[in-house]
């Protein structure tokens, strides 16, 4: 712990030095970097030598993140190479200051990772007004705004590729999941509108499309499904692992693998959602 004393993320970020840094490694921004997917993400691209540009609301979680970060000799990511930032999705100018603040230090934003989301369990005909603003505000506009703060860098470097965090809910409807499933259809749809627009440009957008990953989100869905049902948690495991060809759920590192090869490796791919959900879509 002594080596991380001092602050790991950033809340009040100081304006531009002017001075643009030059990380000679590629750079990759993740939201929602603090747990589950995001966080097993961040931890992929350290391995694999890139420098990172982490935002999320949770600080706390966000802070033991960077703390889990090992480079490629397996040793502890030093952290010039790592910007943890407070970063709200719902806050244009919170995404802004991440992104200022990245390009301030390395230079160059070369990946995207728009990651952030949440779930609740909703009807359209349950759904309070409150709660529908949340969910469309922070999984769509969320994204929404954190493409508009990247892409204009990526278009001035000549080249980028952004990946959505999508959901099984691309291509199938569940029950009691409305506000969610709406705003996954949407990111699907962002996906192929903004491919066909800057593919020209060298900017690849790609979706990937998890199935149940057994994360926060996950276990506080199936807790709150527990209760409704009146079954045990482990019991609502069990329903879900079900449902799968896998008969599990997967893992946020599976998801990480696989959104690491999707920005970096798989060039020949825009305006494509990539399934990673154990079969389910397949039954
Ligand atoms: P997670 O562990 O809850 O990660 C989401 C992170 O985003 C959390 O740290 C959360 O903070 C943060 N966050 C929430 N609102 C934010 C905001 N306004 N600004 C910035 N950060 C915010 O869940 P996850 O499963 O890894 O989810 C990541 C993405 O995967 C989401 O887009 C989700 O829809 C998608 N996904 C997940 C699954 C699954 O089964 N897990 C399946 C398909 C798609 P708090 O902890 O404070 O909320």
């Amino acid at each position: 712990m002594a080596e991380f004393e001092g602050t790991l993320v950033q809340e009040e970020l100081q304006a531009g030095t002017g001075e643009r840094g030059a990380a000679k490694c590629p750079v990759v921004l993740i939201t929602g970097a603090a747990t589950g997917i995001g966080a097993a993400t961040a931890r992929k691209f350290a391995q694999e030598g890139y420098a990172l540009i982490l935002g999320d609301i949770n600080v706390e979680a966000l802070a033991a993140t960077v703390e889990s970060l090992k480079g490629p000799n397996g040793a502890q990511l030093p952290l010039e190479q790592v910007l943890a930032v407070r970063c709200d999705v719902t806050d244009k100018e919170s995404i802004k200051a991440m992104v200022a603040a990245g390009i301030d230090q390395f230079g160059h934003i070369d990946y995207l990772f728009a990651n952030a989301g949440i779930h609740r369990n909703n009807t359209i005909l349950t759904i309070s007004d409150e709660e529908l603003e949340l969910v469309v505000h922070t999984n769509v506009f969320g994204a929404v705004y954190t493409v508009q703060a990247v892409l204009p860098h990526m278009l001035e470097q000549g080249q980028g590729s952004i990946l959505f965090n999508c959901s099984d809910q691309w291509f199938i409807g569940k029950k009691n999941q409305f506000a969610y499933g709406m705003t996954k259809g949407a990111i699907g749809q962002i996906t192929r509108s903004l491919a066909a627009e800057f593919a020209q440009q060298n900017i690849r957008i790609n979706a990937i499309c998890p199935g149940t990953i057994d994360t926060p989100i996950a276990q506080r869905a199936l807790s709150n499904y527990a209760q409704r049902a009146g079954i045990t948690l482990e019991e609502a495991y069990q329903e879900e692992r079900e449902l799968f060809l896998s008969k599990r759920l997967g893992t946020p590192e599976e998801v990480a693998e696989m959104a690491f090869f999707i920005l970096v490796k798989a060039t020949f791919s825009t305006g494509s959602h990539f399934g990673i959900d154990g079969g389910l879509c397949a039954s």
